[in-house]
């Protein structure tokens, strides 16, 4: 029977809710239990997709082609697993599924409530990831903090499961303890505030996590578990750490996995196998060589818009036993003749994804510097774009070369919109998105990369490589070496006699994952450091 645990969060925001969760994930899942992440997000947008990385950060994109919340990249990076549709919903889905069934009759002439129809709503498609008892558990993040507005009708749904099944049903609610620096102390209050809002909700959480900058002595977790009715085993400490890769092993010191087995009465198992995990970590703290990778987009103040990217570097740093170190560039401040003060200190250069004209000259300026003073290039989606761009304007002198996404009349579109998105209005889930597959051609360094002829790869763009163009970019020293096998459409570029000049149509950075890091970040790393 599938087990349900839920992740709640209170006090305040960006406690790392989803980085608890995979790391319960990944303990479950080293005791050989199959387990799966899902996240509830408390607002009104049918997805992230549409939403301006400012507001929330990278948008995840799965295999199946959801567009979805960031934490989904952190529970496939800690799993190794993939994700799907059904992995991320948000109260704009919730609704938007009740109003159509509404419109149909489904109701047969019931008043529409939030209890029992948008509650309903919510156990279904929480179940709906349960059904057939395909996982040993489903652990469900709940979105934003307790005691929101919004994420109401998520805890009442909660507490009707609870209610109805209790012993199917674990809540884990993770607070802060602050420490006060004027007094030196650790103040627990804030938890029991948060845990009372809980329980007038009506649920009682089974574990606290309480995050904290200092380690709780004895004391402090007593007094937690009389006060907010938990036992003291069930008071676990999340101490702040350098890297969230850290967080399994602190999770396991703590007993996380083993509370909660024994809460929900499931045989503990062997003990965990984290041996690959281990390994990684130790690269990673105990690095030989040093890179410097320079990350050009224009949302560079909000590092969380290239999450992916960045742990994907991570990975790949620590397979190459290298310690990266990250300089974001902002876009919008390079300008012609000024790139060498931006990139003089790094050993590669990776121009972001992205949508629209901002920011967009000082990415061909990048990609242009990276191919004229043979540094190591990945250009990732626009910045693949920007690269065929840069080579248009500047090698086959093609002087107006642009995309028609920045550029609508250009007489050069070397970038155009793809066939079928001509006749797209609608913005919410109507790019190209999801894995399509693509052939590779040997002797390229994408071959070099993935040792294989045939990859499948994420997607999520309207714009394309013009193959009206391809002769004239092949003759001038810039090769497709991916090509999707049923469209024709590029999806790989690379110069060969530049040291290591690649860019991609695809996403490389949503398939990276701890125990697995991408082919192609591995490369790149190496040939930084060679
Ligand atoms: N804006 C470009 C397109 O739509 C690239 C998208 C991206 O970088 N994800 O094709």
């Amino acid at each position: 029977m599938t087990k349900y645990i839920f992740v709640t969060g209170g006090v305040t925001s960006s406690l790392g809710k989803g980085i608890i969760s995979s790391s319960l994930a990944k303990l479950l899942q080293a005791r050989n239990y199959s387990v799966t992440i899902q996240k509830l997000d408390p607002y009104i947008n049918i997805d992230p997709g549409t939403l301006n990385p400012y507001e929330h950060g990278e948008c995840y994109v799965t295999e199946d082609g959801a567009e979805t919340d960031l934490d989904l990249g952190h529970y496939e990076r800690f799993l190794n697993i993939y994700t799907s549709q059904a992995n991320n919903v948000t109260t704009g889905k919730i609704y938007s599924s009740v109003i159509n069934k509404e419109r149909k009759g489904d109701y047969l002439g019931k008043t529409v409530q939030i209890i029992p129809h948008i509650t309903d709503e919510i156990k279904y498609r929480i179940k709906l990831l349960g059904k057939n008892n395909k996982f040993d558990f489903v652990i469900t993040e709940i979105g934003g903090t307790v005691g929101d507005i919004e994420s109401l009708p998520y805890i009442e749904a909660i507490r009707q499961l609870k209610w109805k099944n209790s012993n199917e049903i674990l809540v884990i609610h993770l607070t802060l303890v602050p420490y006060l620096s004027a007094s030196k102390e650790l103040k627990t209050k804030p938890t029991q505030h948060s845990v009372k809002m809980l329980l007038e909700n009506g649920v009682q959480p089974d574990i606290l996590i309480l995050r904290t900058e200092h380690s709780l002595n004895k004391d402090i977790r007593k007094k937690v578990a009389l006060f907010c009715n938990v036992d003291i085993n069930s008071v676990i400490e999340s101490i702040d750490v350098k890297s969230i890769y850290e967080v399994p092993i602190k999770m396991q010191e703590e007993k996380l996995d083993i509370t909660v087995l024994k809460k929900l009465g499931l045989p503990i198992l062997e003990k965990p196998d984290l041996i690959l995990w281990k390994n990684f970590l130790k690269k990673l703290e105990n690095p030989e060589k040093n890179t410097k990778i320079a990350i050009v987009g224009k949302y560079v103040e909000l590092p969380d818009a290239y999450k992916s990217i960045v742990e994907s570097l991570i990975h790949a740093g620590a397979k190459n036993n290298c310690k990266v170190e990250l300089k974001f560039v902002h876009s919008e401040k390079i300008i012609p003749n000024k790139e060498k003060d931006f990139f003089s200190d790094v050993k590669g250069i990776l121009v972001a994804p992205g949508f629209g004209h901002r920011g967009i000259d000082g990415k061909i300026l990048s990609a242009k510097y990276a191919r004229e003073n043979n540094i190591p290039f990945l250009g990732i989606c626009l910045g693949m774009q920007c690269a065929v761009i840069d080579f248009a304007q500047n090698v086959l002198n093609l002087k107006d070369a642009n995309s028609t996404e920045m550029h609508r009349n250009t007489k050069n579109p070397v970038i155009d919109i793809m066939e079928e998105q001509k006749e797209i209005t609608e913005f919410g889930g109507t790019m190209r998105l999801g894995s399509y597959m693509c052939k590779i051609k040997k002797n390229s360094k994408a071959f070099q990369a993935y040792k294989n002829t045939s990859i499948k790869e994420r997607h999520r763009h309207r714009y394309e490589f013009n193959n009206n163009f391809l002769e004239e970019y092949e003759k001038n020293g810039m090769i497709a070496t991916g090509i999707n096998p049923d469209t024709e459409l590029v999806e790989i570029i690379e110069i060969p006699k530049h040291k290591w000049f690649v860019g991609v149509q695809f996403h490389p950075e949503y398939k990276s994952t701890v125990v697995k890091a991408h082919p192609l970040f591995i490369e790149f790393i190496k040939n930084t450091i060679c």
